[in-house]
Parts: structure tokens; C-alpha cells; sequence
């Protein structure tokens, strides 16, 4: 049997962040990521909207207000240097009637104890930045950037492998041991050794943690998230990126539009509840995942306190104009014939017992083992101050 030092499971960006924090760390530790899929960033990291966030949504002094401050900067950095894709267009948060208007100084307020550089925009200056966007206030984010996260994904898993890291992909961890010495992890490529393992499978990171023995009392939630584009001749409607002020109930953002690094102008993503861990599309259904979920009483919580804003959710994926007339508020001169359906994203989402859908990152740990528990956005944006933690709390054991 291999033996290893660290197992990380899951290559997505924050598994493989924590890969190549690792090896930066201590090239002679052999560290082994597997992925189930053929490739890494096959789930959320490879579906959503590549905007590396500033931090001004998240309460100061969380994990999520810290790294995604630390992780937006560096992010921009890596980028540069690596010669992949980056732009920083900048972003403006729109309130689109009088009554949206204390949430968004809510947000100012907050972005300014992150630290972060905001102003607020009359209507005019709104339109000079945005000519086609209405509001009647708005926040401009001028460091507000994009990314592909996949490719940033790829390239530390390329500078990882460099340092000595071994990435298995087509491997699925189905059993976990723990004995005195670590803990044996079952692959569908075979059985390895490791001293401690790591737990970064997004969507399935509650499963991974209970194969390995580790209590966990909450359940993730799979939440779709589904996208149109803007027709190409219609793309000059959005010069950056266009956010709602967000209903501060939920840990989403709200339909909102993004210029991706092709040029591409994204509009989304929804909030619908999947009917599979990994369920992209309608049809995409489990029994065992649905059965999962209602067995939890975190979720029949969750689904009797929201379920007036889930079935407006349903509505809005249902039906193309009601997409399109969220989308529409933002910049009014958008209509549904603009519009074409450009695939979904599925958000891990971790609801507690008593229904609360957590906000902030959720990293636990135990004498073999380090799990990531809760990594929604902007996990992605704050990708290398995470795996910079976890590699932290591993090295502890080194
Ligand atoms: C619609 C949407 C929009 C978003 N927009 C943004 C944004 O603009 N900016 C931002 O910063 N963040 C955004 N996010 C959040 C961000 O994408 C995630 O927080 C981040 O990608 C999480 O990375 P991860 O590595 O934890 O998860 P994932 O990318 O899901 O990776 C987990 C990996 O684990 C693998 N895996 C699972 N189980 C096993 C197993 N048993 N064995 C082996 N492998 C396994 C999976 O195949 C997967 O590849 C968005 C997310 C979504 C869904």
C-alpha cells in the first residue's frame, strides 16, 4: 500500500490550494489529492461567476470577511504572475427603489470597516459608470475583479505536482479507516496511507467527514444556481459587473450580471434547491440524496421557514420572463429575447439542526484528520488564505 503524508480529497480550487500551501510549506511532504472526477474543478469551482470579491458583503471579523480580504488581493496577484486571465472591472451594488436604500448603506458601512474602498453613486454618476443600469443609489467597488477559477485551479495543481504532489483523478474515496498510526483511505484506484487526511469535497464534504468518523450535526444543502447569457450584440448593455443589494436572510448575492473573462455577460445565478447533490438540471434527481435531506431536520427547518422564497425560486427557474424581469430591474432595457440559458452551478450550502443556513467558513479538525465543512462564496476568491489555514493546522502535526 502508498503511504503519504497528507491525503487531500477533492480537486477543486480549495483542495488544491491546500495542496500547494502544503508543498510550498514542506516540499519532502508526500501529499496525494484525489478527485473523483477526470478532471479537477469539475464542480463548483468550474460553475460559477469568476468574480473575485472584495469582501464588502461579510461581518467584520469573520473567516469570510478575512479571507476573502486577504484572498481577493492575493488572488489579483497570483494571476499576474502566472499570466492567467484577470480583469478588474469593478463592480456596483444597486439599490433600484427608496426602500433597498438602508441595506445599501448597511454594506458601505461594512466595506469601509473591512477596509475596503467604496463609494456611493447618485444616479448620475451611476450612469456614467453604467449608462444602461438604473438605480437610485448605487456602491461602486472599483477592485472588484474576475478570474477563471478553473484555470486557477489548474495551475496549483501543476505548481503543487511540481513541488512533489501526486494528484490522482478518476479516484473516489469510498472508505475511511482510522488506526493509531492515520488513517487508510479507500480509492476506487486502490487503498493508501496517509497520517492525516483532508476533507475538501464541496458538495459532499458532510459525507466525506462521516466516512471518516467525524461527527457532523449539520447536512450540505445543494443549491442551484442557473444562468443566462447576454446575446453577443447585446453584451455593451454591462460594462463590469452589476449586483441587487442582497436580501440579507439568505447567504446569496441575488441574480446579478457579470462580464466573464471572454467577454461573455453572464446573468444569475437563482437559488433553487437540487434534487441531487451534483444535480445541474431538473431532471438531474437522487431518491437517496432527496431521502437524506427530509430525514434532516435542519432541512424541514430551513424548508418551513423560507419555503414563500423557495417557491418564488422554483417560479423564477421556471419561467424564462420572470428570470428576465429580476434581471430586467438592474438594467431595464434587457428582455427575455436577450437572453440564452448558459448552465447552472450547484452551491454546497451547510444547514445547521435548528435550520439556520451557516454563513461563514467552517474548518474543523481531529488528531488524523482536517475537514473543510462549509466553503461557499467566496471560497473560490479567498482560495489561498484557506488552504494557507488548513495547511497550517496540518503542519501542527509535522
Ligand atoms: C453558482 C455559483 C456561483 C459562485 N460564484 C462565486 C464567485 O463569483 N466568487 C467566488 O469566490 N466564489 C463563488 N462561488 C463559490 C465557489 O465556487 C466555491 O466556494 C468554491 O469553488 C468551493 O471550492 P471547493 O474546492 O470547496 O469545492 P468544489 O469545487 O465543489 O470541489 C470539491 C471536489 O471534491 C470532489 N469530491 C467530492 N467527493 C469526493 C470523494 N468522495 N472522492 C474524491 N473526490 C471527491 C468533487 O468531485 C469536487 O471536484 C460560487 C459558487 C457557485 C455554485
Amino acid at each position: 500500500m502508498e503511504r503519504y503524508d497528507v491525503v487531500v480529497v477533492g480537486g477543486g480550487i480549495v483542495g488544491a490550494a491546500t495542496a500547494l500551501a502544503l508543498t510550498s510549506a514542506r516540499p519532502e511532504l508526500r501529499v496525494l489529492v484525489v478527485e473523483k472526477e477526470a478532471e479537477l474543478a469539475r464542480h463548483q469551482t468550474g460553475h460559477n461567476s469568476g468574480v473575485i470579491h472584495t469582501g464588502v458583503y461579510y461581518p467584520p471579523g469573520s473567516a469570510k470577511a478575512r479571507f476573502a480580504i486577504e484572498g481577493a488581493r492575493r488572488m489579483v496577484e497570483f494571476c499576474r504572475e502566472q499570466g492567467l486571465p484577470i480583469q478588474v472591472p469593478g463592480k456596483v451594488i444597486v439599490a433600484t427603489e427608496a426602500g433597498e436604500l438602508p441595506g445599501l448603506f448597511r454594506l458601505a458601512e461594512r466595506g469601509r470597516a473591512n477596509g475596503i474602498e467604496v463609494a456611493v453613486l447618485g444616479p448620475e454618476e451611476l450612469h456614467e459608470r453604467e449608462p444602461h443600469v438604473a438605480g437610485v443609489r448605487a456602491l461602486h467597488l472599483p477592485a472588484a475583479a474576475i478570474c477563471d477559477f478553473a484555470a486557477v485551479t489548474r495551475r496549483y495543481a501543476e505548481l503543487a505536482q511540481r513541488a512533489g504532489a501526486q494528484v490522482w483523478t478518476s479516484a473516489e474515496v469510498v472508505s475511511v479507516r482510522i488506526d493509531s498510526a492515520g488513517v487508510v483511505v479507500g480509492t476506487t484506484r486502490g487503498e493508501v496511507e496517509a497520517r492525516v487526511l483532508v476533507g475538501c469535497a464541496g458538495l459532499h464534504g458532510d459525507q466525506v467527514a462521516r466516512l471518516a468518523g467525524h461527527p457532523v450535526g449539520h447536512r450540505i444543502v445543494p443549491f442551484r444556481g442557473e444562468y443566462y447569457e447576454l446575446l453577443p450584440e447585446r453584451r455593451d448593455l454591462v460594462r463590469g459587473l452589476v449586483y441587487p443589494v442582497p436580501d440579507p436572510r439568505f447567504p446569496f448575492l441575488g441574480v446579478h450580471l457579470t462580464r466573464m473573462v471572454d467577454g461573455s455577460v453572464h446573468a444569475g445565478p437563482n437559488a433553487v434547491l437540487a434534487l441531487r447533490r451534483e444535480g445541474y438540471r431538473w431532471r438531474d434527481a437522487s431518491l437517496t440524496d432527496l431521502r437524506e435531506l427530509v430525514a434532516f431536520p435542519g432541512f424541514r427547518r430551513m424548508a418551513r421557514r423560507h419555503w414563500s422564497m423557495g417557491a418564488r425560486e422554483v417560479w423564477r427557474s421556471a419561467s424564462k420572463a420572470a428570470f428576465a424581469r429580476s434581471v430586467a430591474r438592474l438594467v431595464p432595457e434587457l428582455a427575455g429575447r436577450d437572453l440564452v440559458p448558459a448552465g447552472s452551478g450547484v452551491r454546497a450550502q451547510a444547514v445547521l439542526p435548528d435550520g439556520t443556513l451557516a454563513d461563514d467558513f467552517l474548518i474543523t479538525e481531529e488528531e488524523h484528520a482536517v475537514h473543510v465543512l462549509n466553503a461557499p462564496s467566496p471560497a473560490a476568491t479567498a482560495s489561498l488564505p484557506i488552504g494557507a489555514e488548513i495547511a497550517r493546522r496540518v503542519l501542527d502535526r509535522f
